[in-house]
């Protein structure tokens, strides 16, 4: 024998998801990092929650007919106009005007004022119906499309489970509109829609917390002077062995210690981040720039043979070179000493490639500074 689910039950656990999600969301939005959206979201889950409350009330004959049929319609309509905004708002677009969001449920509460349709159970579900299954539809595409912007595993499961309801209320309204629905039929909808709306609520939780991550990480990962990635950065973006046809690079730049003597430390910190945007600005998108430590910058070129990897350096020991800063109007000189390191024979550890780096940038700053050394090339 099969589970028998009655309607008012399924209905029970249904309006209790929705508290509980309510709950959670709000929950979320208190410690989030981005909260947009949730709140309305949690407003949303309340809505839908109360209008199925006021619906199952009014199936017990407690309410006047008039009033918790176009009350639940109402609300209902609302909460998934509402939830739509929510949902858009928490992916990161922009917010909807509040006269645009009122105009589906006061547009449903005129229409119903006026030729009291929602008296009739079936037109008033299929009008509910039909606003969930598109506002949920809306709200699946809002997720999935922003997915590259904003690539988090959790979009994925949103966007299905939002489909998935879409395509429930979908469902149930083709079986409304062929009058082949039934109340074993509503009360099924109404089971999976619990778990589809809960697990919503528990993805989006997910959503905040890998933001938060992915947020950390960055703040982890990137120098707080140039905005450019930091030592544990680059570490983590070297690969383990660096390939034949790459390069690799050490800069330091000239007398820094004299910079911030005569200079002040002020326009010391001035000087690398202008260094590092200069460097920034001779490199390609593919190509690795990080603040090693104090005044140093790590380079590393993956596409570069020889010929082309010297004349990258040469490139960024010019264009620091040409950094044009002063302090109380005396020009600050600028310069910085490469060593480079090309792998040609066979690959290796990336740190025995930047060791011999550091060798040829010693030799530059012996040989006068302000020049790039390539470091000499190592046997197979
Ligand atoms: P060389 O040409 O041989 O490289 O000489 P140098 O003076 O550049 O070398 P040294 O390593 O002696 O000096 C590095 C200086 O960089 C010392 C340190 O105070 C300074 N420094 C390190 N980090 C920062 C920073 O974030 N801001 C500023 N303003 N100075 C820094
Ligand atoms: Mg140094
Ligand atoms: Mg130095």
């Amino acid at each position: 024998m099969g589970l028998q689910l009655d309607l008012p039950t399924v209905l029970l656990l249904y309006k209790t998801a929705l508290v509980a999600g309510a709950l959670s969301i709000f929950h979320v939005s208190r410690h989030s990092c981005r909260p947009r959206g949730f709140r309305p979201l949690a407003a949303a889950y309340l809505l839908l929650a109360i209008g199925a409350e006021l619906a199952g009330q009014g199936e017990y004959q407690m309410l006047p007919l008039w009033l918790w049929t176009h009350t639940s319609l109402l609300l209902g309509t609302l909460g998934y106009a509402l939830f739509w905004a929510g949902v858009r708002a928490l992916s990161g677009r922009r917010r909807i005007p509040l006269p645009v969001l009122a105009a589906v449920p006061g547009g449903w509460l005129a229409l119903g004022i006026s030729t009291q349709f929602p008296l009739d159970n079936l037109l008033r579900a299929g009008a509910f119906h039909l606003t969930a299954a598109v506002a949920l539809l809306a709200s699946a595409h809002e997720v999935w499309r922003d997915r590259h912007t904003e690539p988090l595993p959790s979009r994925g499961l949103l966007a299905g489970l939002l489909l998935a309801s879409a395509g429930i209320f979908a469902l149930q309204l083709f079986l409304i509109a062929t009058q082949a629905t039934s109340p074993l039929g509503f009360a099924r909808a109404f089971y999976a829609l619990m778990f589809c709306h809960f697990g919503v609520a528990l993805v989006v939780s997910s959503l905040s917390n890998e933001r938060a991550e992915v947020r950390l990480q960055k703040v982890a990962q990137t120098d707080t002077l140039t905005g450019i990635g930091n030592r544990r950065w680059a570490m983590s973006m070297l690969p383990a062995q660096l390939p034949v046809g790459s390069a690799i690079a050490q800069l330091d730049l000239d007398h820094f210690k004299h910079i911030n003597d005569h200079f002040g430390h002020a326009a010391g910190d001035r000087v690398l981040q202008a260094a590092a945007e200069a460097l920034g600005n001779q490199l390609r998108g593919s190509d690795l720039l990080a603040r090693w430590g104090g005044e140093e910058f790590l380079v590393y070129l993956p596409d570069a043979p020889t010929e082309h990897a010297t004349a990258v350096a040469q490139r960024l020991c010019s264009a620091v070179a040409q950094i044009e800063l002063s302090e109380r109007g005396e020009r600050i000189p600028v310069t910085v000493s490469i060593g480079l390191a090309c792998v040609t024979r066979s690959g290796g550890p990336w740190a025995d490639w930047l060791g011999a780096a550091d060798q040829a940038l010693y030799d530059a700053k012996r040989a006068g500074r302000n020049r790039v050394v390539v470091a000499p090339e190592r046997r197979a």
